[in-house]
């Protein structure tokens, strides 16, 4: 997508058929050892050659798939400071930078580039994906975009990246509990209720076993809906050229990622736990999907970044439009399909947006603070919007009846176990934060 939009006409047609055929393969080089989220200090430079190509010196860190030998050629699309660069994030040119250069008609030639792999993490968990420490020295890069603009560049294919995190949570938060259902049913454990009090009963019949299903089932099919939800917004912004839904796109772009994968996490421990000490063992694949899941909540931008993207650039951006644009929606929902708790909810969050607002002179302050409890607030509602939406959808469903009745009965178990917990972040957002002194800590 970044080469798409700001690859020349002669590059774009040399390298994007190889991309998408998987002939050739691509990373994104931002992270350094010294600077992570804060890329504005990065050290790799860029120096103008007279042919209008860069020599392209430093060292990137954790760069997924930055060496392997699974495609022919690797295009690294690697952030650099030209010499007269301003300082910061201000000052951060993109470039792309072959493996190996390729000629007039695309095709690899035998120059390999002067980088190379300093060597491949030690991981928790993705250990299918090679995360490479990336040596340029002084590699041939060729600019792309606007010299200083490149942070914005990359953000075209981060933004997107960071959707499909939040979709990764969910596919794993799935597959996890796919796993966890056939175990409840198969594991006999335990006596149940009204059964026979000599006989181990399937561990599904346990009202604890219960929740936890039924938690991982009703988050993650939320966040089904809600990542199709957004899907649908993309899509209005993009080919109905809808201002609207572009602002609530973005506005909802932190949450997908941090929301989805948080409980995407949380999800995959919860299934773990209801194959009890099996969980913990490799042979059945639970602990796998704890560890890989793990990583979508750090990279891409940490959740904690993520959350202040949402709540202290978005949220009151502009008037705080795309919020209001997105509650009115969820109003009007509920006017055509009423729903007591949502309504509720809503009401709580309009109030707290409208007092945050009276007091713009510590806001900064307090949305630093507690930007990650705003943000989940947010996804419980959001949550309860998608789950209203899917109940008001089920006459028109012909999935049968077993299946309309597992959502209704899931959706209950939202909004009368899941959705209260929101209560818990509203009492925290309605008080003044605590002032934390770092020499006590
Ligand atoms: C397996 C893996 C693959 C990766 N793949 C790539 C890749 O392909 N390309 C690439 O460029 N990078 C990649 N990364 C890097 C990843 O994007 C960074 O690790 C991540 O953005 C965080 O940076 P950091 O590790 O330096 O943490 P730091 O920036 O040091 O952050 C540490 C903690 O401080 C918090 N923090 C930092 N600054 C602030 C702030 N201003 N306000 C509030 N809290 C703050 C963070 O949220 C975090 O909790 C990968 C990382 C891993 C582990």
């Amino acid at each position: 997508m970044t080469l798409l939009q700001y690859a020349d006409e002669t590059t774009r047609q040399l390298v994007l058929p190889k991309l998408y055929s998987g002939e050739w393969s691509a990373t994104m080089c931002l992270t350094e050892a010294h600077a992570g989220t804060d890329l504005g200090i990065m050290r790799t430079s860029a120096q103008p050659q007279p042919d209008g190509s860069y020599l392209i010196s430093g060292s990137k860190i954790f760069i997924t798939a930055g060496e392997h030998d699974l495609t022919d050629n690797i295009l690294h699309l690697v952030l650099a400071k030209l010499p007269d660069a301003p300082a910061g994030s201000r000052g951060i040119s993109l470039f792309l930078v072959p493996k190996f250069l390729y000629d007039a008609n695309g095709n690899k030639t035998a120059t390999r580039n002067q980088l190379q792999c300093g060597s491949v993490e030690h991981k928790m968990g993705i250990h299918g994906s090679a995360t490479c420490v990336m040596n340029f020295d002084g590699a041939t890069g060729y600019l792309l975009g606007e010299a200083n603009k490149g942070l914005a560049a990359m953000f075209t294919m981060m933004n997107y990246e960071r959707l499909a995190m939040g979709s990764q949570g969910v596919g794993a938060a799935e597959r996890a509990y796919q796993n966890a259902l056939a175990y409840a049913k198969d594991r006999l454990q335990g006596r149940v209720a009204g059964k026979d009090a000599n006989k181990a009963e399937p561990i599904i019949g346990h009202p604890d076993v219960q929740r936890m299903l039924m938690t991982v089932k009703a988050m993650t099919e939320a966040g089904r809906s809600f990542a199709i939800y957004v899907g649908h917004r993309l899509d209005q912004a993009k080919f109905a050229n809808d201002a609207d839904a572009l602002a609530v796109a973005s506005l909802l772009t932190p949450i997908t990622k941090a929301f989805l994968t948080d409980r995407g996490f949380e999800s995959c421990v919860m299934a773990q736990q209801v194959f009890g000490g099996h969980g913990y063992i490799r042979e059945w694949g639970m602990e796998q999907w704890v560890r890989d899941v793990r990583i979508a909540q750090i990279y891409e931008g940490t959740n904690g970044i993520q959350a202040l993207d949402f709540a202290a650039r978005k949220l009151f951006a502009d008037n705080g439009k795309a919020i209001q644009l997105l509650l009115a929606e969820i109003a009007s929902q509920l006017n055509a399909h009423p729903n007591a708790q949502l309504a509720a909810l809503l009401n709580d969050y309009q109030q707290l947006l409208t007092r945050l607002a009276q007091q713009p002179a510590q806001l900064g302050e307090f949305l630093a603070a507690h930007a990650c409890d705003l943000l989940d607030l947010t996804g419980y509602l959001l949550y309860g919007y998608v789950w209203n939406k899917t109940l008001a959808a089920l006459p028109a469903c012909d999935e049968g009846e077993q299946f309309i009745a597992s959502k209704q009965q899931t959706a209950a178990f939202f909004f009368d176990r899941l959705m209260p917990k929101a209560q818990g972040y509203l009492q925290i957002l309605n008080k003044a934060p605590t002032v934390l002194d770092t020499a006590l800590f």
